[in-house]
């Protein structure tokens, strides 16, 4: 499927001929220099990585071998590693030999670069385990499970936490294949981001059983992912299926129940999906993010299983990842909406051909409203902060998301949709398996969409949607209907009318979200009780709804809502969803300083270290 260019490119490793590995490109320009990794690509890079890793829950370690191959130019001398905290106990070449390294300084975000002597070796293997508190690692005693019994392990890889148990080059500009054997306890079940070779897995010496994975694709090392816990598989079609704790097993595959359509829409749109099987994993609540779209494996936040698949907008979204971000992807994290701004379009494409036209309207018009708060929330930073392409990790908001898929779909609309979709499935085509830049993606525009049309040119001005700050002035606005009834009805109840008047029977999650976030943030309690007694927001059991509630009720110090707020921050870990909550504690001061405090003091342990650390910035320390 792969066109004579990139053919080109692919070489197949010396290494091992038996199992040639497809090895993707580098980028050598200077935009696709990644400031975040210690590597140096271009003298010698890793291509496969096969770990040989033992689960230990007693020491929260994971330990064993690594074993990369490495192409390195003619002369290299040394290859090097990205790697925070690992406790490294020796490392030799393919036959035993003893290699020399070192680990220079640390830096806090960046970890540490780990340099190998090659002496001509072409196979690295490196002893090693992570310490207890790595960073990309989530440890879960049974307590903070849903099943109480048994203990979980999940990872978190994007964008620079698998270092902290994987000594790689951890840039997504380096593509590498791997494998993976992990041993856990007999009774634990492990899952990878990859081709499961033994699902059920095999018995080892120990009392313990080992499981086999393998991606022959090339990825970007942030997307090896693992979890391990009392996880059980149901399939939902012949390529999907569900795996999760057993106590939500059922739940989980009536919620995700469309998604053998949606992978039928995608391939529609944007061509082949090219990683076999798509499978979803859902976790313990305190999984910080909605969805992480680790290849064969979506991890997904178990605050989407609302009973009413209201929420799976998040599964299109990391299907579509498979396309933009886990096929093409960001060279480097300063062009990350390459990544979340190709899904965030993509996604409503595909909410649109399994929901209707007015569905994919209440997204578009979202992501719109949200591009327009972000750029005017970022401040005095906005000519930084507001651009697409940036520093990595300045971006405002979610403008990656945002102003990302505004700008797509700006050019959907001045192209046409035929004329856009023929290029994008070409572009995909074109880029399968590469990382990309901002200048790549506009050169290729050019190159194969815009083709020295001048008119087309100035009418797209695609250097001020991606270098410049702001919004554009052709970004397009797709207005809902729906949201647009939200308005009124809200506009009613801001002019003195009755809650019972919100009518919110069939409402969607954006729909609350809508009428709650938008609700002027000063009321009075009489008021606010108004709305809880109508519309049962304290009581609701969808996680969004709560967290929009909630952040109204702590804005005017509302009391009666406490205890529920307390049980909601102490179950719930995702990152959006609470640290919001967290930030309008602080605001409260004397009032709500304590809660916060008291409530983050008993929430930490089931908390992410992502989730963790984001709570202690905004509580100012502790
Ligand atoms: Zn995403």
């Amino acid at each position: 499927m792969r066109n004579l260019a990139l053919a080109a490119l692919l070489l197949a490793t010396a290494a091992s001929p038996a199992l040639a590995q497809k090895v993707a490109p580098i980028l050598t320009t200077p935009e696709a220099k990644d400031a975040w990794t210690h590597a140096r690509p271009a003298e010698a890079r890793v291509t496969h990585v096969d770990l040989a890793l033992d689960v230990d829950f007693a020491r929260q370690t994971i330990g064993g071998i690594a074993t990369l191959d490495v192409l390195a130019a003619k002369g290299a001398k040394e290859i090097v590693l990205d790697v925070l905290d690992l406790d490294i106990a020796s490392i030799t070449d393919g036959n035993g030999g003893k290699l020399a390294w070192t680990v220079g300084a640390k830096d806090a975000e960046l970890g540490s670069a780990l340099t190998v002597q090659l002496g001509g070796a072409k196979k690295i293997r490196i002893a090693y385990h992570s310490k207890p508190g790595a960073r990309a690692l989530q440890w879960l005693t049974p307590e903070q499970t849903l099943g109480k019994a048994k203990p979980f392990l999940f990872s978190q890889g994007q964008a620079i936490n698998n270092r902290s148990w994987i000594p790689t080059q951890d840039s997504p500009g380096i593509r590498q294949t791997w494998s993976a054997t992990i041993t856990v306890p007999e009774g634990l079940v492990a899952a990878m981001s990859a081709r499961a070779d033994t699902p059920a897995g095999t018995p080892v010496a120990g009392g313990k059983r080992a499981f086999r994975f393998t991606m022959t694709n090339p990825v970007p090392p942030y997307l090896i992912a693992i979890a391990v816990g009392d996880l059980k598989f149901k399939a939902i079609g012949p390529r999907s299926g569900v795996w999760s704790e057993p106590g939500m097993l059922d739940a989980a595959v009536a919620e995700f129940g469309d998604v053998e359509k949606m992978i039928d829409a995608a391939q529609a749109l944007y061509g082949p999906y090219r990683w076999g099987r798509y499978d979803m994993l859902v976790l313990p609540p305190s999984f910080p993010f909605g969805g992480m779209e680790n290849p064969n494996l979506t991890f997904l936040t178990p605050t989407l299983l609302t009973g009413d698949r209201s929420n799976t907008d998040v599964v299109a979204h990391e299907l579509a990842h498979s396309w933009s971000g886990n096929l093409v992807t960001n060279a480097t994290w300063a062009d990350g909406w390459l990544n979340e701004g190709f899904t965030t379009y993509f996604e409503n494409r595909i909410m649109e051909s399994l929901y209707g036209k007015e569905r994919a309207a209440i997204y578009s018009d979202l992501d719109y409203a949200g591009m327009v708060r972000d750029v005017k929330n970022a401040g005095g930073d906005a000519a930084k902060s507001t651009r697409l392409h940036g520093d990595p990790g300045d971006g405002a908001g979610q403008l990656d998301y945002l102003k990302g898929s505004t700008f797509l779909r700006t050019i959907e609309y001045t192209v046409g949709r035929a004329k856009w979709d023929a290029y994008l499935k070409g572009y995909f085509d074109r880029h399968a398996f590469q990382p990309q830049t901002s200048a790549g993606f506009l050169a290729d525009l050019r190159k194969n969409l815009i083709k020295g049309d001048k008119a087309l040119e100035a009418k797209l001005q695609l250097d001020r949607w991606v270098f410049e700050p702001g919004i554009p002035s052709n970004a397009v606005h797709v207005k809902s209907d729906t949201l647009a009834q939200v308005d009124a009805m809200l506009a009613a109840f801001n002019a003195g009318g009755p809650a019972s008047a919100i009518k919110t029977q069939g409402w969607q999650t954006q729909q609350w979200q809508r009428l709650l976030g938008n609700l002027p943030r000063q009321q009075s309690a009489a008021r606010l009780k108004e709305l809880d007694d109508a519309l049962g927001l304290t009581k609701s059991t969808n996680a969004y709804i709560q967290s929009a509630w909630f952040d109204l009720a702590i804005a005017n110090r509302y009391d009666p809502v406490v205890p529920a707020l307390e049980e909601y921050l102490t179950r719930v870990g995702r990152n959006l969803l609470v640290t919001p909550l967290y930030r309008g504690l602080k605001a409260q001061g004397d009032w709500g300083m304590p809660i916060a405090q008291r409530v983050f003091a008993k929430a930490k342990a089931g908390y992410h270290p992502v989730t963790v650390g984001a709570v202690t910035r905004i509580l100012g320390g502790s």
